[in-house]
């Protein structure tokens, strides 16, 4: 197993990639803490994968309350003990064209899917740092390297979340604490789920292996990031994207 006995927090992990990312860690040996928004649904999924034989705990988190992230990450370690990896998953989109976009608009998006993870990621190496281990896997996006027309918000925010992922590289390797991200690229998840089928047939033009991709194809990247495999790897990005770019 690749993961045994290590310890991951995965935020957004209720549902989509986050879940498919905690299941593909439990499968290897990983507890792991299931953070998200909507407590019920993350209770759930806790609860499949306690059927792994690992320590799963559901933990209610808005990333974007920085102010309820130490105590999240404090019911973490007391729960497992340590803190090996974090999984930076949760985010949303509110697209609109750039002189449409709302003001609170950038500002939600901007708050979620980058300053939460910002939070998370100082919070969880200040616990790292005294271990002198950890890893930290951000969930980017394509369109941080394409655009995309109606997410100036959310391109951003994923544009953002590759140089954070490479400073972070920087400034704690010395502690033993690896920063890579992923960068998916169309996946069958509710976020694309409310897609037209129109927009979904126009996308799929764009892959080359010419279809969407599964959450698992994402987990299987952020498993390999997480294991004693990747560890001479740090500040990268890894696509995941059927080829749609390059
Ligand atoms: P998803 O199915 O919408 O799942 C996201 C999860 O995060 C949901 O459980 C959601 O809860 C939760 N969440 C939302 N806001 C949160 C907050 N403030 N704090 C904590 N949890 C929160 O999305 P997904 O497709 O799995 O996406 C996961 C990650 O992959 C995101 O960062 C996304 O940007 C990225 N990504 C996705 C795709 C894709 O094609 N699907 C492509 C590239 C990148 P609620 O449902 O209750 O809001």
């Amino acid at each position: 197993m690749k993961l045994k006995d290590k310890t991951a927090f995965i935020t957004g992990a209720a549902q989509g990639i986050g879940r498919a990312i905690a299941v593909g860690m439990a499968k290897e040996g990983a507890h792991v803490g299931i953070a998200d928004i909507n407590v019920e649904k993350a209770e759930a999924a806790a609860e499949e994968i306690r059927a792994f034989g690992v320590k799963s705990i559901a933990i209610k988190l808005d990333v974007s309350k920085s102010e309820d992230i130490a105590s999240a990450f404090n019911k973490f370690v007391q729960e497992f003990g340590k803190f090996d990896i974090l999984v930076n998953n949760a985010g949303i989109t509110k697209d609109a064209f750039l002189i449409r976009m709302k003001d609170e608009d950038w500002d939600m998006v901007l708050n979620i899917n980058l300053k939460g993870a910002f939070v998370c990621s100082k919070e969880a190496i200040k616990i790292m740092a005294k271990q002198q281990y950890g890893k930290i896997i951000n969930i980017s996006s394509v369109v941080a390297f394409i655009g995309n027309a109606g997410q100036a918000n959310y391109s951003a925010s994923k544009a953002g979340i590759v140089g954070l992922t490479k400073t972070i590289a920087k400034e704690y390797a010395g502690r033993g604490i690896r920063a890579n991200a992923v960068a998916p690229g169309f996946i069958q998840t509710a976020m694309t789920e409310v897609l037209s089928e129109k927009v979904k047939e126009e996308m799929g033009k764009m892959i080359p292996l010419g279809c969407f991709g599964l959450p698992e194809d994402v987990a299987n990247a952020v498993v390999f990031l997480a294991s004693k495999e990747a560890d001479y790897i740090t500040g990268q990005v890894i696509h995941v994207n059927g080829g749609m770019y390059m």
